[in-house]
């Protein structure tokens, strides 16, 4: 049976840094300072929302919440995010996605100050982590979380191993490829006009999944002893539990692929925590960067 990684733990552990990091800040007058825009009323992003919120708060930030209004028009976000790039009192800018459909999602997060990107979705921060200069880019926050649990079972260099990332999402899988890549992994991305997908999974010493499929990847896709990244959050009906009741599940078949793998993250409780804790981890690079200040996390 696979070693379950627990990305609880890893991601309290994050924030617990953050705190005692933030703390320390205040010694030179700094508080780190997030903001989050939030345009209409998508309950699971006002949940997504109140969780970094709250957690900022918890870290010793100053916490901003906007919530617009969902009519609100694309040039008024504009001017939000445009407002927010020139208040010193923040360092960190975050808008929740989706937007309303009237609103273009790419031309708000190009507005984005990129030196306050923490999604790390700017061109500036694509294009730094693209050409491996991963240490003065913002990194996307899962991929970034799944790195760190990829560390803590490997190490910082994967010199040798072979890494599939199932997904070629600009949030996800693009940017997971080239954090593995930058680490010295030989690295392949899948997706969904791969072909014989079960064979290529089998080669990876680390298999990634980002795919929104439920349970997609089986154990027999698993290379005995592999490590398992299981990045996909999906709800499907669970009637066992009741009428109309659901669970959550991951991209990978749980209980099959950990008979086969070395390690591998449930969902729950997996890389979920640790987006929120690499947030909190951006938000305070940022501010030292602002700051003039070295980070050393
Ligand atoms: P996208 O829908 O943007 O991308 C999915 C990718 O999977 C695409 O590249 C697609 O290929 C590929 N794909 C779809 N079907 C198949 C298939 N049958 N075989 C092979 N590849 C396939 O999703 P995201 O990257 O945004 O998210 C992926 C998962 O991660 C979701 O479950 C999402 O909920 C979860 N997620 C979790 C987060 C967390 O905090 N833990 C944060 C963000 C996402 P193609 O490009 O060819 O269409």
């Amino acid at each position: 049976m696979a070693e379950i990684i627990d990305g609880k733990i890893v991601a309290a552990e994050v924030v617990e840094g953050v705190k005692k990091s933030a703390a320390a800040l205040a010694a030179h007058g700094v508080k780190p300072g997030l903001a989050v825009v939030i345009v209409g009323e998508d309950p699971a992003s006002q949940v997504y929302v109140a969780n970094k919120s709250r957690t900022a708060k918890e870290c010793g930030f100053l916490s901003v919440q906007h919530t617009l209004a969902a009519e609100t028009s694309e040039a008024d976000v504009v001017a939000l995010v445009e407002k927010l790039n020139v208040d010193p009192s923040i360092h960190g800018i975050l808008v929740q996605l989706p937007l309303p459909a009237h609103i273009d999602a790419g031309k708000i997060i190009q507005t984005i100050a990129p030196d306050k990107d923490v999604d790390g979705f700017h061109f500036i921060n694509v294009g730094k982590l693209a050409t491996g200069e991963v240490d003065t880019a913002l990194v996307p926050c899962t991929p970034f979380g799944s790195m760190l649990l990829i560390e803590r079972k490997h190490g910082k260099d994967l010199s040798g191993l072979s890494a599939v990332v199932v997904g070629r999402s600009n949030i996800v899988g693009k940017p997971m490829a080239h954090l593995l890549l930058a680490a010295n992994a030989t690295v392949t991305i899948a997706h969904s006009r791969t072909k014989d997908l079960p064979a290529l999974c089998r080669t990876a010493d680390i298999l990634v999944a980002a795919v929104g499929r439920p349970e997609m990847v089986k154990g027999d896709w698993v290379k005995p002893g592999a490590t398992v990244i299981d990045v996909g959050i999906n709800r499907i009906p669970a009637p066992d539990k009741g009428d109309g009741k659901s669970r959550l599940v991951g991209d990978v078949e749980f209980a099959s692929a950990a008979k086969v793998a070395g390690a591998i993250t449930p969902v729950p409780g997996g890389v979920g925590p640790m987006t929120i804790a690499m947030l909190m981890a951006n938000t305070l690079v940022s501010a030292h960067r602002h700051a003039g200040l070295e980070y050393k996390g």
